[in-house]
């Protein structure tokens, strides 16, 4: 009985390596997919975390001159 990667169904003789889960194999190719998959989230995520930083950063700068304005003046 030939093993198969249960993602793409190659066999074990046409990948480099299968690796053995629970009940399902999976084949280092498909491993490469989910990993470049992973790093494009990740990039994504990383730009999303910089652009929400940058809003804050923002937001953060107009407090400090709100704040600034407010002791400067008082009665403001
Ligand atoms: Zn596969």
């Amino acid at each position: 009985m030939s093993i198969n990667c249960n993602f793409c169904g190659k066999n074990e003789k046409e990948v480099l390596k299968l690796f053995k889960g629970n009940e399902a194999y999976i084949c280092n190719e498909c491993v490469d997919l989910c990993n470049e998959i992973t790093e494009d989230l990740a990039e994504e995520n990383k730009k999303e975390f910089m652009s929400n930083l940058g809003f804050l950063k923002k937001k953060i700068e107009k407090l400090e001159n709100d704040l600034r304005i407010t002791k400067n003046n008082p009665s403001f």
